[in-house]
């Protein structure tokens, strides 16, 4: 492990909320501090928006839907969002560096944190332009006369979007662009440990781009009684959340008086079934790369592997030497995979799991603890737990940390119905040379995503959600854009 603690290219944010056009703060001036997980320092603050501000927001976007053109003007839709494409084109390296100074993510790994979304941007506003908002479905006989039906997909309304802190602007991102070019008007609430990834793009909307006061806005808060509000606020139509699935429950509850769409990407807590004919040495460095990459605060992330009894002992020499090997350290060093978890919280309850699990029983093969040359930043050893009990709570709980527990299975079937023992269903991976077999097995799991033979599920082309409680809905692909829109069906003469 190296040490460097360097911290270069700590960046502070923009610290104003973006309400109803204008770049300002709560009426008071209340900030809040940001503080960089690779050395615990507060590097800004940020400002601390008020239910009261939340309330503004939301009237601004109620107002912009309602009565402006934006919900119907596809071209300027089209044109603020290729201008929005090129502003972040432009502020690149000030996001990259905002996004590593809030949530400690390496450097070296921030390109699905930073250009994937920007790409997203320009993918969103095409797939819209030439989305067809009007479908013939033909005549269809009916009491009174046939009747022609035709599809009309409308904007759903104000959406409030509520993003996590693991992957922020990628995330504001995914939640507020296919929003917009839907035609919705759009309230964000950044999370508390990421606000400048939100407030920055309120900044950069307000600043470089024609998107008219109210359409896009933003409040920034310490508090979840703010997020609370917007998910209760009966002049919002649509909540979108990234968030673990307490949280989403607590959504779909306020939500819930008022009948608002969701859409939901919550917890997981994948599993990957090596199965007997897999080359090991090629699929197990790979996971447990994956495994720390984001200091395993990734949702999508397979953190039970399943290994064949008879090739047990082989699998967990190879994941303890890639574990072992992981390059752990300071995130503006280049060289590092692995940074700091994002705050000391989130750290004591990955290492309170860790606990928990050899409590149960689990064998400790490596790490287990904070790495000794790293005592400042809030660091994790990358930890691998073998003869995890598949019912125990570290094999059933997230743990959003460099942790893979290991658990051996006999036959297929068992693999499945262990990789299906799970209150998620987010994604999952099956590995084996025979790819058929691979293919039925991946068929077999109840996750809304599978990966098989390292050919990953996820990109903005192709749906991704989960089942069970991991979610509701889907994002990317046609799907994700169809989630914020309404279809109403129109019945009219032949
Ligand atoms: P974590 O617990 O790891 O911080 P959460 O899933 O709770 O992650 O948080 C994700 C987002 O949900 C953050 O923006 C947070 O402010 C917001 N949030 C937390 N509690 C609530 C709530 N009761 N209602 C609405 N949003 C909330």
């Amino acid at each position: 492990m190296t040490q460097t603690q360097s911290g270069t290219g700590i960046l502070a944010g923009e610290q104003r909320m973006l309400i109803d056009g204008e770049l300002r703060h709560t009426d008071g001036g209340a900030l809040f501090d940001v503080v960089h997980p690779g050395n615990e320092e507060v590097v800004g603050q940020v400002a601390d928006g008020t239910t009261a501000d939340m309330g503004r927001a939301v009237g601004a976007a109620r107002r912009a839907f309602d009565d402006t053109d934006w919900s119907r003007d596809l071209d300027f839709r089209y044109h603020c969002l290729m201008q929005l494409h090129a502003a972040l084109e432009r502020n690149k390296e000030r996001l990259r560096r905002i996004v590593v100074t809030e949530v400690g993510c390496p450097i070296s790994v921030t390109g699905s944190q930073i250009e994937d979304p920007i790409d997203e941007v320009r993918h969103w506003a095409e797939h819209g332009r030439d989305f067809e908002y009007l479908v013939d479905t033909g005549i269809h006989k009916a009491p009174m006369g046939t009747a022609r039906r035709t599809i009309s997909y409308e904007p759903v309304g104000v959406v409030g979007a509520i993003t996590p802190w693991n992957v922020p602007f990628y995330l504001n991102i995914a939640e507020t662009v296919p929003a917009l070019m839907a035609g919705n008007t759009v309230v964000l609430k950044p999370a508390q440990l990421t606000p400048w990834s939100g407030s920055e793009l309120g900044r950069i909307i307000a600043e470089e781009t024609d998107i008219p006061a109210g359409v896009f806005n933003v409040v920034t808060s310490n508090a979840n009684e703010v997020g609370a509000a917007l998910s209760a606020d009966p002049r919002v139509d649509m909540i979108t959340f990234t968030g673990s699935t307490a949280t989403g429950r607590a959504i779909l509850a306020a939500a819930a008086p008022t009948v608002k769409r969701t859409m939901m990407e919550l917890g997981g807590k994948s599993a990957h079934i090596v199965l007997d004919d897999a080359k090991l040495e090629k699929c197990l460095p790979m996971a447990a790369m994956v495994a720390c990459v984001m200091s395993g605060q990734a949702c999508i992330m397979a953190s039970r592997i399943l290994l064949p009894r008879s090739r047990y002992d082989e699998g967990i020499e190879i994941l303890k030497a890639a574990m072992a090997a992981t390059a752990v350290g300071d995130p503006w060093d280049p060289a590092m995979l692995q940074g700091p978890q994002i705050s000391e919280t989130q750290r004591q309850k990955v290492l309170g799991l860790i606990r928990s699990g050899i409590d149960s029983g689990a064998r400790l093969i490596t790490g287990g603890g904070v790495p000794e040359a790293l005592p400042v930043g809030y660091y994790t050893q990358p930890t691998l737990l073998a003869d995890v009990d598949p019912d125990s709570q570290v094999a059933q709980e997230e743990i959003f940390g460099p942790v893979l527990t290991v658990i051996p299975y006999d036959t297929d079937d068992q693999a499945v119905a262990i990789a299906n023992n799970s209150i998620y269903g987010l994604s999952g991976e099956v590995t084996g040379v025979d790819t058929e077999r691979a293919f039925c097995i991946a068929r077999r799991l109840r996750t809304g995503n599978v990966t098989v033979n390292g050919r990953s599920h996820f990109g903005i082309t192709s749906p991704f959600g989960g089942t069970k409680q991991s979610g509701l809905g889907r994002r990317n692909g046609a799907e994700g854009f169809k989630e914020y829109l309404e279809s109403k069906t129109i019945g009219h003469p032949a």
